[in-house]
C-alpha cells in the first residue's frame, strides 16, 4: 500500500480507503450494492483491509449508512483506535443540527471521528452551510474543543469544492470522480487553490457501474495521476478488498476517447465528463441527466430510470422551446444537449 499526505493535516492516508456503504445492513436507500454482513463479518472484512495497509475508513450517520457507523466503531476498538483514521459525515447544514449529529456519531462509533464532513453540500444548501453559525462553523467549534481533528465538506459540485478550497475553515474536501466522470478532477488539477487541502475521492467505480466494463486495476490505476489523497472504494467482501488493496497498481492514463471506445462496445455512451461547465438558466442539472443515461446502460437501470422519470419530461419540454441554448456554449465536449435530452426522454417513455 502506498500512502499520501492529506493536505496540511499532517496525516498520511492510504492511497485507497474503505467506503463502508456495502457493509451496512438493512434497507437504506443508497445506490451501490451492499451485502448486509453481520457485525462480526463486517469487522472481519475491515480487518482484512487493515492488514493490507488500509488506514482510512469513511462512514456516515445511520440515516445515510445504516449500521455502518456502529460496525466501524467496533472495528476501531479491535485494531486500536490510534491505528486508523475515521471520517464521518452528516447531511445537516444548520450549525446546531450538525453539533448534535457529531455528538451522536461519537456515541454510535464509541470514539471521536478524526474528520467530519458536511455531507452532500450542493448549490442550493451551500449558503446555509458556509454561513455564520452554519454547519461549517459548528465543525470549527468542535475542532477547537478537540472533539474532531479536522473539518470537511463533501460535495458532488465543482463550484462548492472550489468555494471550500478558498475557505480557511475547511481542512478536507471529499468529491467524486472516475475515469469517465473526470470533469471535476480535471478542473481541480488545474487550480493551485486546492493544493493545501486534503482531497478524498469517491465514486471511483461509479457506484459499481464501471466494473461491468473495466477492471479494478484500470479504474484505480486510471485515476492515480490526479492530486487526491485517498480514493475511497466501497467494500463489502474480502474479495473486493483484495481487488482494491492487495496490489499497488501502476498509473495508467486513459484518454477520454479510449474510455468512450471501451464503453461503445456495450452501448452508445454520452461523452459527458461531468465537468459542470454547462449552465442552464432554468437551473436544470444537465450533467446529472446525462449521467443517469450512462448508468442506465451500465447496469443501474431501475435506479437510473426512477431518477430520470422525476423530471425528464419537464426538461425535455423546456429544451424543445429553448432558443438561446446557453448550456451548449460552454460545453468543452460540444455535446448537442437538447438532442441528447430528447433521446433520454424517449428512452423513458418505452
Ligand atoms: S437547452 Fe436550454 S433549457 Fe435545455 S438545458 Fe440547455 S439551456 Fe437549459
Ligand atoms: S454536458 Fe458538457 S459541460 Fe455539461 S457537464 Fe457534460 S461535458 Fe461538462
Amino acid at each position: 500500500m502506498r500512502y499520501r499526505q492529506l493536505g496540511k493535516t499532517g496525516l498520511k492516508v492510504s492511497e485507497t480507503g474503505f467506503g463502508t456503504i456495502p457493509i451496512l445492513s438493512g434497507n437504506v436507500p443508497v445506490l451501490p450494492d451492499y451485502y448486509s454482513p453481520d457485525t462480526d463479518e463486517a469487522v472481519d472484512i475491515m480487518i482484512h483491509a487493515y492488514n493490507m495497509g488500509c488506514n482510512f475508513y469513511d462512514t456516515a450517520i445511520p440515516e445515510e449508512y445504516g449500521d455502518a457507523e456502529y460496525k466501524l466503531g467496533v472495528f476501531a476498538e479491535k485494531v486500536g483506535r490510534q491505528n486508523i483514521i475515521i471520517s464521518d459525515k452528516a447531511r445537516f447544514m444548520d450549525g446546531n443540527d450538525m453539533f448534535r449529529e457529531v455528538m451522536r456519531s461519537a456515541e454510535t462509533l464509541g470514539t471521536y471521528p478524526d474528520i467530519y464532513f458536511v455531507h452532500q453540500v450542493d448549490e442550493k444548501n451551500q449558503e446555509e452551510t458556509f454561513s455564520r453559525y452554519g454547519a461549517l462553523d459548528a465543525l470549527c467549534d468542535l475542532k477547537k474543543a478537540g472533539i474532531i481533528k479536522y473539518t470537511g465538506i463533501a460535495t458532488h459540485y465543482y463550484s462548492v469544492a472550489e468555494r471550500s478550497a478558498a475557505d480557511e475553515r475547511v481542512d478536507v474536501i471529499q468529491t467524486s470522480g472516475n475515469i469517465l466522470e473526470r470533469g471535476i478532477l480535471d478542473r481541480i488539477s488545474e487550480k493551485n487553490i486546492f493544493r493545501d487541502k486534503g482531497l478524498i475521492l469517491n465514486k471511483v467505480y461509479a457506484a459499481g457501474c464501471l466494473l461491468n466494463v473495466f477492471e479494478p486495476s484500470e479504474l484505480i490505476g486510471g485515476i492515480l495521476h490526479y492530486p487526491f489523497s485517498c480514493a475511497l472504494i466501497g467494500i463489502g467482501t474480502k474479495e473486493q478488498a483484495d481487488a482494491a488493496m492487495k496490489e499497488e497498481y501502476s498509473p495508467v492514463r486513459f484518454t477520454f476517447d479510449e474510455v468512450m471506445q471501451r464503453l461503445s462496445q456495450h452501448f452508445s455512451p454520452i461523452g459527458c465528463t461531468r465537468c459542470q461547465k454547462c449552465v442552464c438558466p432554468n437551473g436544470y442539472e444537465v450533467h446529472i441527466l446525462l449521467r443517469q443515461y450512462n448508468y442506465y446502460h451500465l447496469g443501474k437501470s431501475r435506479w437510473a430510470m426512477k431518477k430520470l422519470r422525476m423530471n425528464i419530461e419537464e426538461v425535455s419540454e423546456s429544451c424543445r422551446k429553448c432558443i438561446d441554448r446557453q448550456c451548449m456554449k460552454t460545453c468543452p465536449q460540444n455535446l448537442r444537449i437538447p438532442e441528447l435530452i430528447k433521446t433520454i426522454y424517449k428512452m423513458t417513455c418505452v
